[in-house]
């Protein structure tokens, strides 16, 4: 049995059990796999950050040997997996600009205004994701922290 984080179009968020990654695929295939929330099956494996704490080890210098995959595969040791999300995490800051703490705010004045879209990431509190939710405004919470403890 794996467990799966998933997530629906509607940014519902829960987990479920499966046989294996096939039995996962098979059900999302014949959408069969629906939100609990929502009854959406429009559903998607979500990225979550593993559960490990360790920080003396660097990540940093075998992501170049993953940068090539696809996609994410949840059975694959931890390690390769944190190499992957480091690789997503780059792409991510590489194509989207930085607002910090100003990013509801952001996210809010881009959603109402002509200007040309672009992607942003930023800090925000559950409660500022969700009101941005409530109006219809896209925001995907990212599945690591932005803000480094690193020297
Ligand atoms: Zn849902």
């Amino acid at each position: 049995m794996i467990k799966f984080s998933l997530s629906c179009d509607r940014n519902h968020i829960f987990d479920s059990w499966f046989e294996s990654n096939q039995a996962y695929e098979t059900l999302v295939s014949k959408k069969l796999l629906t939100c609990p929330i929502c009854n959406s099956n429009h559903v998607n494996k979500n990225i979550m950050a593993p559960n490990i704490v360790a920080k003396d080890k660097p990540v940093e210098k075998e992501t170049t040997a993953v940068a090539q995959k696809e996609s994410i595969d949840l059975q694959k040791p931890q390690s390769k997996f944190e190499e992957k999300l480091m690789t997503l995490k780059k792409e991510i800051e590489k194509n989207s600009e930085y607002v910090g703490k100003k990013f509801a705010e952001q996210a809010r004045m881009m959603y109402h205004s002509d200007t040309k879209k672009k992607s942003i990431h930023g800090e925000a509190s559950l409660k500022e994701a969700k009101e941005l939710l409530d109006e219809g405004i896209p925001v995907t919470p990212l599945p690591w922290p932005l803000i480094s403890d690193t020297n």
